[in-house]
């Protein structure tokens, strides 16, 4: 790519540390290597340098700096997405919000949080606990990922089924723009009807409109008690009917989650992690029931299993303590990451109105079959989110490069065709923009184009990725 921005001097490199403290302005060297990765792939973008302010302020005048200076800027909070937002692709600043992590303050009477975007989402989520409160967003990755990031991507998770999604729970944002300005997009209410909604705009930006600095988030009340069930299936194409099933039944889990066969036994085996096993099990479903009435759950629980059954289960099972729960959630969260650890892998995010879910799997089935690749789906199907892993194994590079983004095509084509898009959680940023033509026309484009322009005229914030 042409570098269109100043490349940093060491005269830059005096002011970001005369501005941030020396100890907060890393340069060159191994200090800045984590910094050109994220969970994407395996790919790598090194930063000129590394910035790590401490306040709103500091992100702001740095941001004025680089805006008069023509310097690419790409914010970044813990580096676990899946999409390569945040890879300084044109070098630049990497603007790292890790020293901004700060619960300010837990509010008991209005049911909301002020929170820096430093902040790790279990540490929020174990915080409002403590008072009795709930944060629902809880991506897999929720031990390591930042809320900032989260908002940046309207994360998604398990709890989505249920409880929505980050942009849900996002009442106001103090955002730092490109120009150095410092605003707050709405009000701390659940309601606002005061002009366009800045707020969710923001949510969802992918750190190309402006820098998050505060957040102020909803809470709601934490349920008590939880049931987990486990069902095997040998047909994956019946597993998502069930999904279907249990919805019209008119049960309301909290997480209804895929996981393929393959996936659960890499995770195990890395993670030395129990789980049941079942002869001819293609899929698994992970159902989470949660509430306030132990009686009234498992009454629940009761007529779910019959459910699940007369769905095509071979089986289901109850986990009756919670080691157990903690065992198979923890098999469950580790497939992605433990896929990567066996071969390199492209994760696609797919998304589908739920009941086009079982036909969205036939179709991912036919076409890695057809292209000859390995496909590891799991995902939230409770929301027709289905995150299909492929793996390189013994493709040749020519076919990683040239035959694997057409069959990805295909599957982004057939998640247009049945009304869905194509991400549902982990957003666009570097590797998915060369699809957005399967969703996006002409004026779509204009009209995102427009909105860039006027928040970041410069396009000096995280050039390279969709905008
Ligand atoms: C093992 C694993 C499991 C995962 N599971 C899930 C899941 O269940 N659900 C899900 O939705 N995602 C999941 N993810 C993806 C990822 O964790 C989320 O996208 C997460 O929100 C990224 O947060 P982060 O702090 O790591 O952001 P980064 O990866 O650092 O950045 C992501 C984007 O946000 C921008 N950004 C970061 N901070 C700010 C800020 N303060 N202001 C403006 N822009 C900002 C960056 O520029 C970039 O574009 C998973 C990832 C892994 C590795």
């Amino acid at each position: 790519m042409a570098q269109p921005f100043h490349t940093i001097s060491a005269k830059d490199l005096e002011f970001f540390a005369s501005l941030l403290g020396k100890d907060a302005v890393l340069a060159g060297g191994a200090s800045i290597q984590s910094y050109a990765r994220d969970y994407t792939e395996d790919l790598s973008f090194p930063p000129d340098c590394v910035l790590i302010p401490g306040t709103a302020e500091e992100v702001a005048a740095v941001l004025a700096y680089c805006h008069e200076h023509n310097i690419a800027v790409t914010p970044r909070g813990a580096g676990t997405g899946l999409s390569g937002g945040s890879l300084p692709v044109f070098g630049g600043v990497s603007l790292s919000l890790q020293r901004m992590n700060r619960i300010l303050h837990i509010d008991t009477k209005n049911f909301q949080a002020r929170v820096q975007p430093g902040v790790i989402n279990e540490v929020l989520r174990e915080e409002a606990a403590m008072h009795g409160l709930f944060y629902p967003p809880d991506p897999a990755s929720r031990g390591s990922c930042f809320l900032g990031g989260n908002i940046a991507h309207s994360s998604g998770g398990p709890r989505a089924v249920k409880y929505g999604t980050t942009k849900d729970y996002v009442l106001n944002l103090q955002v730092a723009l490109p120009d150095g300005s410092l605003i707050w997009t709405g009000a701390n209410t659940v309601k606002n009807s005061t002009g366009y909604n800045l707020t969710q705009l923001m949510v969802g930006s992918e750190g190309t409109l402006g820098v998050v600095t505060e957040m102020v988030l909803r809470l709601i009340s934490k349920p008590v008690y939880t049931i987990l069930l486990l069902a095997p299936f040998a047909n994956p194409v019946q597993a998502c009917k069930a999904v279907n099933e249990v919805l019209l039944a008119g049960f309301q889990p909290s997480a209804l989650e895929l996981m393929e066969e393959s996936g659960v036994r890499m995770s195990v085996a890395a993670t030395q992690t129990p789980f049941p096993e079942h002869p001819d099990t293609e899929i698994w479903l992970l159902a989470e029931l949660d509430g306030n009435h132990p009686e009234a759950l498992l009454d629940e629980a009761g007529r779910l299993f019959p459910l699940l059954e007369a769905s095509g289960a071979s089986e289901v099972l109850l986990a009756d303590n919670e080691t157990l729960k903690e065992q198979w959630w923890k098999v469950r969260r580790s497939i992605g990451e433990v896929v990567k650890s066996v071969s390199i892998y492209k994760e696609e995010d797919t998304v589908v109105p739920r009941y086009a879910l079982p036909e969205l799997m036939a179709a991912v089935k036919e076409i890695s079959t057809r292209y000859g690749f390995r496909a590891v789906c799991y995902g939230h199907a409770g929301d027709g989110n289905l995150h299909v892993n492929i793996l390189k194994d013994q493709l040749s590079d020519r076919q990683w490069k040239e035959e694997i983004p057409k069959a990805i095509r295909e599957i982004f084509e057939q998640c247009k065709a049945l009304g869905g898009t194509i991400s549902g959680e982990h957003g666009i940023g570097l590797v998915q923009k060369d699809y957005l033509d399967v969703v996006f026309g002409e004026t779509h484009f204009a009209l995102m184009r427009g909105i860039k322009q006027v928040f970041d005229p410069k396009g000096i914030l995280n050039p390279g990725k969709w905008v």
